[in-house]
């Protein structure tokens, strides 16, 4: 690995890196098949991912012909993560075996651990025989959506592709490691302004709110447009508020605590809600719905804007659906893409059909919404939101802490990168963009 890190910092060329040999084996951030059933028992905010996430060394696969090697300077911690550690809502494990039976090549994933992680930057090693549009050498940004090109449903929106899969999550040899396996066709140049840990934070959450935000696939926000953004300062949030801050609509976003409103702030958001010093109560006491806490929440927005929301960003899931359903606007829109509080969810349907109003079920990105997304960060008119970065021994640590809610935007990792803030090849570009670059950091 040293080779290749050397490699990667000297600026050697496509034909040397072409000729480094890969290594045998390398270091990754797994779960154990062995350990699935650790949790049984125990409430999912006592699992802890430190106990459950290892880092140690796992066997190279070989390269299928639609692959390369990624040499990965850098990652991120994703929720989903937090799921693959807490073993929730099922083990990843069904999953690869499932992915094992499609193929000779699918077969290398279906292994009794699980290589983690759904970022990644950092620079193309070797190229499968069938890759025609990167060389060993390419620095790049890796987005997570795995597909089969030979599957006809995965050729109009490819999200819609029957065998659709997250990298790093529904498959092995994910990002949270020195080397990632990944298909030619999830590659994105890196952004030439950012450092490794900047641009590994991005495409994950960054496409995500792109599709549920910007794309006629989700939202397609227009100008003017009231959006509600749940966990504004949050991995997905925290893009979603740049989405519609960028594209003329008007944030009215929620936080947890005063330190997550000053960032909003600092974004640019006039319209801040703190949820914990507003006190909802969605449920009473009962676990039955509260109508008047809605009314109480969509008065709230209707004091700082004047209007109802024509889009709701939702994600938290059965502690807040009934009420996004409740306050978006009289045919507006509700897109979600999660229920980290809880999947099963209820709203009063008299308000959805009387007042016409859309629900939206969105994952993650097709390729053209991850490119476009990861475009626009490349251009500094979108910005990661970095706010802490640990070496990949402590991803145990960040997972952590994702799981807890004590971190704000993304929590970026170190892989090969020997340190923060390299990477860059644009100082211009950074040098315009500086400000934005600090508004997470811790
Ligand atoms: P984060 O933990 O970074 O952010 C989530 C935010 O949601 C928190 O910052 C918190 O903000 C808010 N939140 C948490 N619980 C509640 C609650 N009960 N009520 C109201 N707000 C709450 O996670 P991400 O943004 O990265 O991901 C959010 C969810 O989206 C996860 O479940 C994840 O798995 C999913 N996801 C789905 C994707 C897909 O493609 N389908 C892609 C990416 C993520 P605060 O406390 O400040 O209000």
């Amino acid at each position: 690995m040293q080779q290749i890190l050397d490699g990667i910092q000297s600026g050697a060329s496509s034909d040397d890196f072409a000729h480094l040999t890969i290594p045998e084996s390398y270091r990754a951030v797994h779960v154990l098949k062995s350990e699935q059933d650790m949790w049984a028992g125990v409430a999912s905010k006592d699992k802890d991912p430190r106990k459950s996430l290892h880092v140690g060394e796992v066997s190279t696969p070989e390269l299928a012909p639609d692959e390369v090697y990624v040499a990965v300077m850098a990652s991120s911690i994703n929720f989903n993560t937090v799921w693959t550690s807490i073993f929730e809502p099922i083990s990843t494990f069904g999953a690869l075996a499932r992915l094992g039976r499609e193929s000779t090549w699918a077969a290398r994933h279906d292994l009794p651990y699980h290589v983690v992680g759904s970022d990644a930057s950092g620079v193309v090693l070797r190229v499968g025989s069938a890759v025609r549009n990167w060389k060993p050498g390419d620095r790049v940004t890796v987005h997570c959506n795995h597909v089969d090109d030979q599957d006809p449903s995965a050729h109009d929106d490819s999200m819609l592709a029957a065998n659709q899969r997250i990298w790093g999550y529904e498959t092995n040899f994910g990002g949270l490691a020195d080397l990632a396996v990944v298909k030619a066709n999830a590659l994105m140049p890196k952004p030439a302004h950012l450092t490794w840990e900047e641009a590994a934070v991005n495409a994950l959450c960054n496409s995500t709110s792109y599709r549920m935000i910007v794309s006629s696939n989700g939202a397609n926000m227009k100008q003017g447009d009231v959006v509600l953004v749940w966990g504004a300062t949050g991995g997905i949030g925290a893009y979603a508020t740049q989405y519609v801050l960028n594209g003329g609509g008007i944030p009215v976003c929620v936080v947890s605590s005063p330190d997550k409103a000053a960032i909003l702030r600092k974004m640019g958001v006039e319209h801040i809600i703190d949820r914990a010093a507003a006190d909802y109560h969605f449920f009473d006491e009962n676990g039955v719905h509260d109508e008047t806490e809605w009314r109480r929440l969509g008065k709230d927005i209707r004091g700082l804007c004047g209007e109802d929301p024509d889009i709701v960003f939702e994600h938290p899931g059965r502690s807040t659906f009934g009420a996004s359903m409740y306050v978006v606007k009289r045919g507006g829109t509700v897109v979600t893409c999660a229920a980290t509080s809880g999947f099963m969810m209820e709203f009063d349907n008299r308000f959805f059909w009387m007042r016409l109003k859309r629900l939206i079920g969105s994952h993650f990105a097709n390729y053209k919404e991850a490119w476009e997304a990861n475009r626009l960060i490349s251009k500094g008119m979108i910005h990661p939101v970095l706010s802490q970065v640990f070496p990949l021994e402590q991803t145990g640590e960040a997972a952590y802490q994702v799981h807890h809610n004590v971190h704000e935007g993304k929590i970026g990792v170190l892989a090969l990168a020997p340190s923060e803030g390299l990477g860059v090849t644009d100082h211009e570009l950074r040098a315009t963009v500086a400000d934005q670059l600090t508004w997470f950091r811790r």
